[in-house]
């Protein structure tokens, strides 16, 4: 899960890391105002929405009076913000923040992530910070640091005063502060659950204050049930809306660009299912686990978002019944059909527990649905059936 910059400098701020002050604002006439009661010679106008690269795309601009404060925010609630990671249609800006400028001596670069192959949260630093952060990674990958961190004993002081150095932080002035903020930081990814906390740019200013100017915080969705505050962090409007659904219903729903909407029961048959249309030259529209209990309602939720996809050209329905009975799943099936009025060709192969039966009732519906025996000919009859309606 995703959350805004405002809502992650709030984070910070919580967690002890100096952050300039800010103010969130909805509308142009505001951000004037925001301006006025911050106080400040300079302010920075940033548009909030859940995408990087602000700064590339005019969504981040300083500004040194109230009109240009309001202007500079008008003109980003006027059109989609496109940076290098929203795609071509951009974002919409429906928040700004105008924040407390500071002068900038330095931007360093902090962020901690899971690391899977180490098994372990790492802590990468790097020098050269900002928005040219990607591109010293890829020039230059040797000038980004990693520290791992022991999950049980957590950040040790060596290890921020190791990376303090390495990132020309180990003098008198700036040590003990650099310290201070990688320990915090690291102690709040640990709190938080997160899967990413990056700070980009961390700023020395002519000072010498570190400050944190930038933040991007994501949480591990997995512990949601440790976290009930998440939900009203939650921005809906940045979501995709058919994730979103089958998220509420209890599905694992991934969209991909593919032409063959696929229906499956346990992530190991959705991984093989898609492996199995590539085999035979198609191309799967989604990943689309309904679970061991897929119910009705969930099969009919499924169906609506696989045919809400204009992409989707045939649908494959891949169930193994093993605690859920094949006759069950096949009664969900026909009525969802019925419920949701199928515009493309249906493929649906059962196996296991009263399979026979559920094979039945599907012939005897009287629908046009295929059924098929084994998983090749259920891949060669969808795949030939989305050529057939493309
Ligand atoms: P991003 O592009 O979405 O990562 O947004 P950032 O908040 O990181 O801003 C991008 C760049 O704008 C930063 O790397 C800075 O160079 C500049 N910037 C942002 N805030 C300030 C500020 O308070 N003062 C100054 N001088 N520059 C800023
Ligand atoms: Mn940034």
């Amino acid at each position: 899960m995703k959350i805004h910059e405002y809502q992650a400098r709030e984070i910070l701020r919580s967690a002890g890391i100096p952050v300039p002050n800010w103010e969130l604002v909805g509308q142009g006439d505001d951000a004037g105002a925001a301006f006025e009661r911050l106080g400040v010679p300079l302010a920075v106008v940033k548009a909030q929405v859940h995408a990087g690269g602000r700064g590339k795309g005019g969504g981040v601009k300083l500004v040194k009076t109230a009109a240009e404060a309001r202007d500079k925010a008008a003109a980003m609630f006027a059109k989609p913000l496109v940076t290098p990671q929203t795609g071509p249609a951009g974002k919409e800006v429906i928040k700004v923040i105008v924040a407390h400028a500071v002068d900038i001596h330095r931007e360093i670069y902090v962020g901690m992530v899971v690391d899977r192959a180490r098994g372990l949260p790492v802590i990468m630093a790097c020098a050269e910070g900002g928005v040219e952060i990607e591109e010293v990674a890829a020039r230059s990958p040797e000038k980004i640091i990693t520290e791992p961190i022991d999950p049980c004993y957590g950040m040790q002081p060596f290890q921020a005063r190791k990376l303090a150095f390495a990132l020309g932080l180990g003098s008198d002035g700036h040590l003990q502060q650099a310290v201070d903020i990688l320990t915090k930081l690291a102690r709040l990814f640990d709190k938080q659950d997160c899967s990413l906390a990056e700070i980009n740019p961390l700023v020395v200013t002519p000072g010498d204050k570190i400050l944190a100017i930038d933040a991007k915080i994501s949480f591990d969705d997995n512990a949601e049930f440790r976290h009930p505050e998440w939900e009203s962090l939650r921005d809906l409007s940045e979501e995709n809306p058919a994730e979103r659904s089958a998220t509420d219903t209890g599905l694992s729903y991934v969209s991909l660009d593919g032409s063959i909407g696929c229906l499956v029961n346990g992530a190991g048959l959705a991984m093989s299912t898609m492996d199995i249309i590539k085999l035979h030259g198609g191309e799967p529209a989604n990943f689309l686990d309904v679970g061991g209990g897929a119910n009705q309602q969930q099969v009919t939720t499924a169906f609506r978002i696989l045919l809400a996809d204009k992409k989707v050209q045939a649908v494959l329905v891949n169930i193994f019944g093993g605690i859920m009975k094949c006759d069950t799943i096949a009664g969900a099936i026909i009525a969802a059909y019925n419920e949701v009025g199928f515009h493309v060709p249906l493929v649906v192969r059962l196996e296991g527990t009263n399979v026979d039966l559920g094979r039945k009732m599907l012939a005897d519906s009287g629908l046009k649905i295929t059924t098929a025996g084994g998983l090749t000919e259920a891949a060669e009859r969808v795949v030939a059936a989305a050529k057939g309606a493309a």
